[in-house]
């Protein structure tokens, strides 16, 4: 079944076109990789998705309820109950643990410093890092960092992952590494995934690729992980 559905999606700024009219349908625990190269509209589609930034025309239907009309306060409130973002840097906070970062969101809504701060634990387990509870930012790796992210991205337990370039400022082996737990993560909770890359190691991982070129869907459909060799 389709969870999040856009149709005819145009955005610009200003006189710049960055979307100029894109159709897609994410379905319940699909992984979508969203491609092509830079500039191309891949961040401002993954934003008009996730409700953070309003088309120009066009529609996005979550659970076939229409939201890019609504206030941001009701998108807002969206995006923290049933959407979970992560971006190319980590966006921790330095002076926070990696334990308290992770439990952030749950803290946001209210639930209770000991039940929050155990499931940060148990999220920073899940991925590894368990041992980092009580480091700060300044003293993980960037692998590290993004996988406290991630924990926090996914804590609040999300229908759906928005990921833009979440490798972007790993080394190859550790950006495929954290992917690889992103994925295994995602299927384990049935989240749905908008992966956004311009690698094509990264599309790689996803069940479907849609290839983004000048704001339009690449009619070849030939993405970037049909180019790569094998
Ligand atoms: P991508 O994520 O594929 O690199 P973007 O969605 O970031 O593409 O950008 C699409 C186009 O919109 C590019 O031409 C970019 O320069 C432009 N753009 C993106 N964000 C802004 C902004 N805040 N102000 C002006 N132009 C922007
Ligand atoms: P990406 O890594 O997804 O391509 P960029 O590095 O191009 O994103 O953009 C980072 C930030 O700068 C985004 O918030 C984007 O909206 C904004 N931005 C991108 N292009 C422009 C532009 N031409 N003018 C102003 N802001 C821009």
């Amino acid at each position: 079944t389709t969870l999040l559905r856009a149709r005819g999606l145009v955005r610009s700024y200003g006189l710049t076109p960055a979307l100029r009219g894109v159709t897609i349908d994410l379905g319940e625990g699909e992984i979508l990789a969203v491609t092509g190269p830079s500039g191309c509209g891949k961040s401002t589609l993954l934003h008009c998705l996730a409700g953070i930034l309003r088309p120009d025309a066009g529609e996005v239907e979550y659970r076939e309820h229409r939201i890019d009309t609504w206030s941001e306060a009701a998108r807002s409130r969206l995006r923290r109950t049933e959407f979970g973002v992560l971006f190319q840097f980590g966006q921790i906070v330095p002076e926070l643990t990696a334990a308290e970062n992770v439990a952030l969101p749950l803290l946001l809504a209210g639930t209770g410093r000991r039940e929050a701060r155990t499931a940060a634990l148990s999220w920073l387990d899940r991925l590894g890092v368990a041992d980092l509870a009580d480091s700060r930012p300044g003293q993980m790796s960037g692998g590290q960092q993004q996988r406290c992210a991630l924990a926090r991205a996914l804590i609040t337990e999300p229908r759906v992952l928005f990921a833009d370039e979440p490798t972007g400022a790993l080394d190859s082996l550790t950006g495929e590494q954290v992917l690889g737990q992103l994925v295994r993560v995602a299927r384990e909770q049935r989240t749905s995934v908008v992966l956004v890359t311009h690698e094509p190691r990264v599309a790689a991982y996803a069940d479907r690729e849609l290839a983004l070129r000048d704001g339009q869907l690449d009619p070849t459909g030939l993405g970037l992980a049909e180019s790569l060799p094998g």
